[in-house]
């Protein structure tokens, strides 16, 4: 009814790995049966905090394994949480490793949307706070992803912390200098 091309989604928490992403199958093609239309679902990689599931590629994948529909589903990437669940994005060498092993365990051509956003916890801490473009703990690393060529024609939304206008233009001014480098 919105006329949106997607929706995102967490993938949900649960105690028991394969029981949960079991429990997401299911739900996720309930959905898809329930709901006739040309919206992609896209399941977002998590922080992995808690019992949180979707942290890893693996699980993901495993999950849209599952899923009958496979034309309307996909995955969006956000480099906070991937860098908290143990994806190392510091380096431009770490950066080509992450999406080299996203293509192979899930496969670039289901990613459609990045969430670009700095961390503000360590590398694997498992716990999600997002942060400034260039001045949290992934630091440079945020050029080497906005740079990558498997990236370039994505749409990336910030999710950046704010109180008003101020900080967006100033992450947006981050952004645009990034992109000359
Ligand atoms: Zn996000």
């Amino acid at each position: 009814m919105l006329g949106a091309r997607f929706l995102v989604m967490h993938v949900g928490s649960a105690p028991d790995e394969s029981q949960g992403i079991q429990q997401m199958i299911t739900g996720i093609n309930q959905a898809l049966d329930r709901v006739d239309n040309n919206v992609t679902l896209l399941l977002e990689n998590t922080a992995g905090s808690g019992n949180e599931l979707g942290y890893t590629f693996e699980q993901l994948a495993r999950i849209i394994a599952g899923v009958r529909m496979k034309r309307r589903i996909g995955v969006v990437f956000d480099t906070a949480h991937a860098f908290e669940a143990g994806y190392d994005l510091r380096t431009q060498e770490k950066v080509r490793e992450t999406f080299k092993s996203f293509n192979s365990i899930i496969g670039l051509e289901r990613l459609k949307l990045v969430h670009f956003n700095d961390s503000k916890t360590k590398f694997a801490s498992r716990s999600d706070r997002h942060w400034h473009i260039g001045k949290g703990e992934i630091g440079k690393g945020m050029a080497y992803i906005i740079q990558h060529p498997a990236l370039k024609k994505l749409p990336f939304i910030m999710e950046t912390p704010r109180t008003g206008l101020k900080e967006d233009l100033m992450n947006m001014r981050t952004v645009r200098r990034l992109l000359k480098k």
